[in-house]
């Protein structure tokens, strides 16, 4: 288990002193003058050193993004937005740094802008998060009123902004060129990528685009060294990383521990365990609702990573767990999902606007067993028709938990459309 000493972020501790004082005398704005002196491509090689990939989902190394920014101003301004639109079903991790420990957000934003030559910081709060967003705010107050941020930051003769604005709610504004065009006023529809937007972002300026805690992280990978961060997990794989657990487990909660944990030892040690035992559990969606279900008999040796996650067909993402026990309807689960993704599609690109709808139709009938056992294998085609054709990762999302539920559970969903024909569908399927 990851000791005290090495976690980040205060929610863990239990001491919840948000304030500025609070977060100093945890070591937070501790001479970050001093870190802004180890120079643009000091903290950028750091960052590489240090293994940190991007903790929104993708993954993408961190230092190696800060590195696509200009070097030399060609007359533009260079943004970082924070992505803090955080909607993934399932997933709530950086509302716990927002609210318990904004500071280290606004430290990360200061060390981030100042390696990537950005002039402010722009925090995209998701609607929901009210009180996230009251909390940051007068954290943010509480930095410029000491100098830590705007004029002369830190008095180390860089100027440096940090703007928060709160979202309206839409989903898809989490999808990073989505929410550059919903910062700059406009309807959130993605763009396409390239370019990216360190080529061409916020008002068509470089802007980087990093999830709260990739940011929030930042300072005391700088702190501590590349090496400690790197210590944690397995290569390609490193550092502590924010968990999250919901559903059928006796203690949902977001917790930090090391990349590379076993999932079992994650929801045992952390999670309270699943209810009624590890024997009841059915499946878990390891990140988000993208991440294809692994099922139960595959969860006993599961390594909670990014190459674990692969290895089992399914991806790391948020790393925050749905845990499902065997009382789940799983089909039923997964319809959610369906239901989710096409409520939320833009409707910018054909195979995403249409193929959400249409896969949610059959899923809306195979709850029910009202299908044919041949529109599975139907099914499973469209999931491959919208997969890689779209202009943002959306329609990804819509189709990789179908493939997960037939994959793992094509007998399950046969026995419901035969229960169904033969008059032996359960009460609860029918529902
Ligand atoms: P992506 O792989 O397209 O990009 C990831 C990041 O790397 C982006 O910032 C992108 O600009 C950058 N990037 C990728 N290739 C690049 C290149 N060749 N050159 C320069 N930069 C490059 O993924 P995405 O669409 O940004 O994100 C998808 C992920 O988001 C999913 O894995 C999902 O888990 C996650 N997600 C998270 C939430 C949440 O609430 N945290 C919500 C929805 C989805
Ligand atoms: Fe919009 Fe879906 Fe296309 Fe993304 S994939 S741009 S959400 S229609």
């Amino acid at each position: 288990m990851l000791k005290d000493q090495d976690r980040i972020f205060t929610n863990l501790y239990g001491m919840h002193d948000r304030s500025l004082k609070g977060a100093m005398a945890r070591g937070h704005w501790d001479n970050t003058a001093g870190l802004l002196a180890l120079g643009r491509d000091g903290i950028i090689q750091i960052m590489k050193d240090s293994g940190l990939r991007g903790r929104g989902g993708a993954g993408f190394p961190t230092g190696m993004k800060w590195s696509f920014m200009p070097k030399q101003s060609d007359g533009r301004p260079s943004y970082l937005v924070v992505n803090a639109d955080e909607s993934e079903p399932g997933t709530c991790k950086d509302r716990e740094i927002m609210r318990h420990d904004p500071h280290t957000l606004i430290e990360g934003c200061l060390v981030a802008g100042f390696a990537m030559g950005a002039s402010a910081a722009y925090i995209y709060i998701r609607g929901e998060y009210v009180r996230e967003k009251e909390a940051l705010q007068a954290a943010i107050d509480e930095c410029y009123d000491a100098g830590l941020i705007g004029r002369n930051a830190c008095k180390s003769g860089y100027d440096f902004d940090v703007y928060l604005h709160h979202g309206a709610g839409a989903y898809i504004c989490g999808e990073e060129t989505a929410l550059l065009e919903s910062l700059e006023g406009k309807k959130g529809m993605p763009r396409m990528k390239p370019p990216f937007p360190a080529g061409s972002g916020l008002y068509g300026c470089p802007t980087t685009v990093n999830n709260v805690e990739s940011i929030a992280v930042a300072p005391t990978i700088l702190r501590r060294g590349a090496a400690w961060f790197a210590s944690f997990g397995r290569p390609n794989n490193a550092g502590v990383k924010l968990f999250g657990m919901s559903g059928h487990i006796n203690t949902p909660c977001v917790i930090e521990e090391s990349m590379s944990i076993p999932m079992r030892e994650l929801i045992e040690k952390h999670g309270g365990g699943v209810r009624g035992g590890w024997k009841n559990l059915k499946a878990v969606i390891p990140g988000g609702a993208s991440c294809p279900v692994i099922p139960a008999d595959k969860c006993e040796d599961a390594i909670m990573d990014y190459d674990g996650m692969r290895a089992l067909q399914s991806s790391f993402g948020t790393a925050c767990l749905i845990v499902m026990d065997q009382s789940t309807d799983i089909i039923k689960a997964i319809w959610r999902l369906s239901k989710f993704f096409k409520h939320e599609s833009c409707g910018q690109c054909t195979p995403c606007r249409e193929g959400t709808g249409w896969m949610m139709r059959v899923m809306d009938r195979l709850v029910r067993g009202e299908a044919e056992v041949e529109e599975i294998d139907l099914l499973l085609s469209v999931t491959k028709q919208v997969e890689g054709h779209t202009i943002c990762a959306l329609g990804d999302a819509a189709a990789w938990p179908i493939q997960g539920l037939i994959r793992h559970y094509r007998e399950e969903i046969e026995d419901r459309i035969k229960a169904k024909k033969t008059g032996r569908m359960g009460a609860m399927a029918a529902e």
